[in-house]
């Protein structure tokens, strides 16, 4: 029998797992520290743990984080990470770092079954979804593979986002322990406004969501109404824009934050118009507190997509936040290693055949037509 990857429980789940050994909470709350913050892996560092389950363990349990393939630095010290989570898949995670916070990008699952036009990951297709262990193995990698190069004991990612590979909410019996794991006091202790989980709108888990483990959310608007939506976002056929605005508002009850951030990606021509931004202001305006965050499309071969022009981008800003929307355009960070938004792509073996669906959307369906002058720029 396999060891059981003590990874793959949040603290209620150690416990658990100590009791049927016989084992007392403090215990497992003892064991959840060490594994957590101080990143041991070895039960005999574990110095004040009794011998007696020291040597129970060893039999029966390990500590497996994940292997690392590749790492890369950008000049502007954003690190991304490549994993190896077997069967030939591989994910990614980013670190961020900033003068006033530490942000670590983290997957949810090996591809993503959504198939988002504009996303890199989604054209990949899907394979399998991420256990709670492999969930966390990438913060608890970064996080105390950081602390021992810089050479401290002080915390150093200080915010998780959500928004590496995968949708989280379609992966939510390992996301919530994660989740947990990250919030918990005994384990890396981040404030709930600082754990992001960014969704393509699955509404019903949005709505378990906030009873079962209320953090920041953010969702990935992309277009003002279902037509567009349902061409950039196929799950928007299942849950159109109006369930999904109902289950934000709802959502809103719970949430460590009094607004919901809608992400929104900008693609030239298609969703980045002064109507399209009216059009999106009558849909939330007096109904939804929000933020927007318009992200510059980053693109990718195979795409057949072009990046919003940044005065574009600046402009369409201008009418939201005219309307008094607070509306934000988010940095490119890592650019020089493909670790911005939508670039990440890891290894998939694809079980549903969404890249070549997707690359025969792309012939078929028109989405940006080039400007005027503009004629001999290829696709990115
Ligand atoms: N599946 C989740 C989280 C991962 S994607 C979601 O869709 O929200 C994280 C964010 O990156 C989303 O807002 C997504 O729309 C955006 N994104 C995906 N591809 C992108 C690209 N090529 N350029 C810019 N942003 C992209
Ligand atoms: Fe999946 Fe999110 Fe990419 Fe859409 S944007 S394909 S939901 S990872």
């Amino acid at each position: 029998m396999d060891a059981v990857n003590l990874l793959d429980y949040d603290l209620d789940g150690l416990t658990a797992f100590c009791e049927q050994l016989g084992e007392k909470r403090f215990r497992a709350t003892q064991l959840f520290r060490w594994i957590h913050q101080k990143g041991a892996t070895d039960f005999e560092q574990m110095s004040d743990l009794a011998k007696s389950l020291r040597s129970k363990l060893k039999g029966i349990a390990a500590v497996t984080p994940l292997t690392v393939i590749s790492e890369h630095v950008s000049a502007d010290g954003t690190i991304k990470w490549l994993f190896d989570v077997g069967g030939g898949n591989a994910v990614e995670s980013v670190y961020i770092p900033e003068s006033d916070r530490g942000t670590l990008c983290i997957s949810s699952q090996a591809g993503c079954a959504v198939g988002c036009r504009f996303c890199s990951t989604g054209h990949q297709g899907f394979s399998r979804n991420l256990t709670t262990g492999e969930i966390i193995a990438q913060l608890w990698y970064a996080e105390h593979t950081l602390r021992a190069r810089l050479g401290t004991t002080d915390r150093i990612i200080s915010n998780v986002v959500m928004m590496g590979m995968g949708e989280p909410l379609q992966n939510y019996s390992a996301l919530v322990p994660a989740l947990k794991a990250m919030l918990d006091d005994h384990g890396y202790g981040l404030s709930r406004r600082r754990v992001t989980v960014s969704t393509s709108g699955v509404v019903p888990m949005i709505e378990r969501l906030k009873d079962d483990c209320p953090v920041a959310l953010a969702v990935s608007l992309h277009a003002p109404n279902d037509p567009l939506r349902d061409e950039l976002v196929p799950l928007n056929k299942k849950y159109p824009i109006d369930e999904l605005l109902t289950a934000c508002l709802d959502y809103l009850e719970a949430a460590p934050r009094d607004f919901i951030t809608f992400e929104y990606c900008m693609l030239d021509g298609v969703n980045d118009s002064d109507e399209q931004a009216q059009e999106l202001i009558a849909l939330v305006k007096g109904r939804i507190n929000c933020k927007f965050n318009l992200i510059p499309f980053n693109p990718f071969p195979q795409s057949g997509l072009y990046r919003s022009d940044m005065s574009r981008v600046q402009a369409f800003g201008r009418v939201l936040a005219d309307a008094g929307i607070i509306t934000t355009i988010r940095k490119t960070r890592g650019d020089d290693i493909d670790a911005a938004c939508g670039q990440l792509a890891g290894e998939v073996q694809d079980r549903t055949n969404a890249s070549n669906r997707l690359l025969r959307q792309a012939v078929t369906v028109k989405v940006a037509s080039p400007k005027p002058g503009e004629r001999n720029r290829q696709p990115q």
